[in-house]
């Protein structure tokens, strides 16, 4: 047996440009077979106060900060969501992470009028979780009706002059060109036309699989999510919002006191900085 200990590598957070606020971590409208999500059996309404993210944006180093996201589970079932992003507009443009499904054109229409409102020149874009252009498989990964719903709440922020984000789980592992050109159909089918940045692949990372911690990559030079943002909830402030229920991630209690140093010491790690690729953010 070897006797070599293998050190968690620690990653250093350079600049806290990106926020996440995990608006709810369980609550969700969907249920989706492969999300990283672990649900409790009963609806829980664990969302995040307002006044806790208030507090977070007063205390943060606003000259840094570039983007919020707004992440769940589901952040639109926050029931305060639009008082909290008009909230998150006065301090940059703000990113809502969502599978669409309260997105209509009454809804559309209605975040158009927020985004005008802001005279910051704060913008809302909507990375729309949508994992395979063919409808029956679409809806075998998240639910049956989950593709209609997402592709008729894109046609609403068209509609409305927003430019959405696909967000798509590669979890057939398809060629990634191949994968955004069959999307790129799609789009066009209902006259949205689109361009490379309108598609953001990320792979399927699997939460039961066990992976050990690659030797063979530069930490240093990592570019994965933990080194340009944290994660806000509930509980405190995380590394990620894919560690944000697990202990190993979290990094303080509140904004104004949180470690910047991350140690890479889960499953979720060794997958993700093999990949070394933003999974929720868009590179800036
Ligand atoms: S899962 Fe990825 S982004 Fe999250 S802490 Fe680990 S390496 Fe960083």
């Amino acid at each position: 047996m070897s006797n070599t200990i293998i050190k968690a590598p620690c990653v250093n957070l350079t600049k806290l440009e990106t926020l996440f606020i995990e608006m709810t971590a369980q609550n969700c409208n969907l249920k989706c077979k492969h999300c990283y999500i672990n649900f409790n059996e009963k609806k829980v309404k664990d969302f995040i106060p307002i006044e806790k993210v208030k507090q977070a944006l007063i205390n943060i180093n606003k000259e840094d900060l570039k983007y919020i996201y707004l992440t769940g589970a589901e952040p639109m079932m926050h029931p305060d969501f639009n008082h909290i992003l008009r909230l998150c507009l006065k301090y940059s443009s703000v990113i809502i992470n969502t599978n669409a499904v309260n997105i209509n054109d009454k809804k559309a229409r209605f975040l158009r009028k927020v985004e005008e409102e802001n005279n910051l020149g704060n913008e809302i874009i909507f990375m729309i979780s949508i994992d395979h252009y063919d409808e029956k498989e679409n809806d075998l990964l998240r639910g049956r009706g989950s593709y209609r719903k997402a592709v008729h709440a894109i046609q609403s922020l068209i509609k409305y002059d927003f430019n959405p984000i696909l967000t798509i789980v590669n979890y057939q592992n398809m060629n990634e060109g191949e994968l955004i050109n069959k999307f790129k159909e799609l789009c066009l089918s209902f006259n949205f036309e689109t361009t490379d940045i309108n598609f953001k692949i990320i792979p399927y990372i699997d939460k039961n699989k066990e992976c050990e911690i690659s030797e063979n990559i530069d930490y240093d030079k990592l570019n994965t999510d933990c080194t340009k943002s944290r994660t806000l909830t509930l509980n405190g402030i995380f590394s990620c919002p894919l560690l944000s229920s697990d202990n190993r991630g979290k990094c303080g209690s509140d904004i104004t006191d949180f470690s910047t140093k991350n140690y890479l010491e889960t499953s979720y790690c060794a997958q993700c900085s093999a990949y070394n690729k933003k999974l929720f953010s868009f590179e800036l």
